[in-house]
């Protein structure tokens, strides 16, 4: 075919790339060759042999076009009857966040001290597979407080049962403190007498 810096440009003629089919007809430019392509809904459109090459382009703009039609009805139907998947996938990314952004003001609480979500749950579908979409309004919980995000260590829990036991731990801790308070206050006045 053409032949350009000593390079011999492949034909084309004939090739499918998605509904995309080349006709025998291009045009060489100075740096490139466009190939007229004819798509399966009847359009004709010249594109650079690069692009078809690459795999960048497979109809003539009528496939981009479905497709961000479908999605814009797949989100409609999220809206219906997924949005226990986005909510759970929200609970995944703020789970995330809470470990790994220092700039979020829970940070502290979590990554801050060493709470760490475990490899497998960096990816979405792991997480899903394991804990299930999160029921109704219930939130992740971690059992041990102390513990990181994993699968035995998660729960689903209502925001109620969440505060309490948190409270609870905390309340434990508080009394802990207090006890060991008093020992040492008690030890330091028998070592006075
Ligand atoms: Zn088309």
């Amino acid at each position: 075919m053409t032949t350009l810096k000593g390079q011999i440009k492949k034909d084309l003629t004939g090739m499918r790339f998605g509904r995309l089919t080349v006709l025998p007809i291009h045009i060489t430019e100075k740096r490139s060759t466009k190939w007229l392509c004819r798509c399966d809904c009847g359009n004709e459109k010249y594109i650079y042999r690069g692009t078809l090459l690459a795999g960048k382009v497979n109809s003539c703009g009528c496939l981009r076009k479905e497709k961000s039609k479908q999605t814009l009805e797949g989100n409609k139907l999220s809206v219906t009857h997924g949005k226990s998947y986005s909510r759970t996938y929200r609970i995944w990314m703020g789970m995330k966040q809470r470990c790994f952004n220092p700039k979020r003001h829970e940070y502290p609480r979590y990554g801050g001290r060493g709470i760490t979500v475990c490899e497998r749950w960096l990816s979405f579908d792991n997480f899903l597979a394991d804990m299930g979409e999160a029921p109704g309004s219930l939130t992740i919980d971690r059992i041990d407080n102390d513990g990181n995000y994993e699968p035995n260590n998660c729960r689903w829990v209502t925001r109620t049962e969440q505060f309490a036991s948190r409270t609870h731990t905390s309340t434990e801790k508080h009394k802990q403190a207090c006890r060991e308070n008093q020992k040492k206050a008690t030890e330091a006045r028998r070592k006075k007498n």
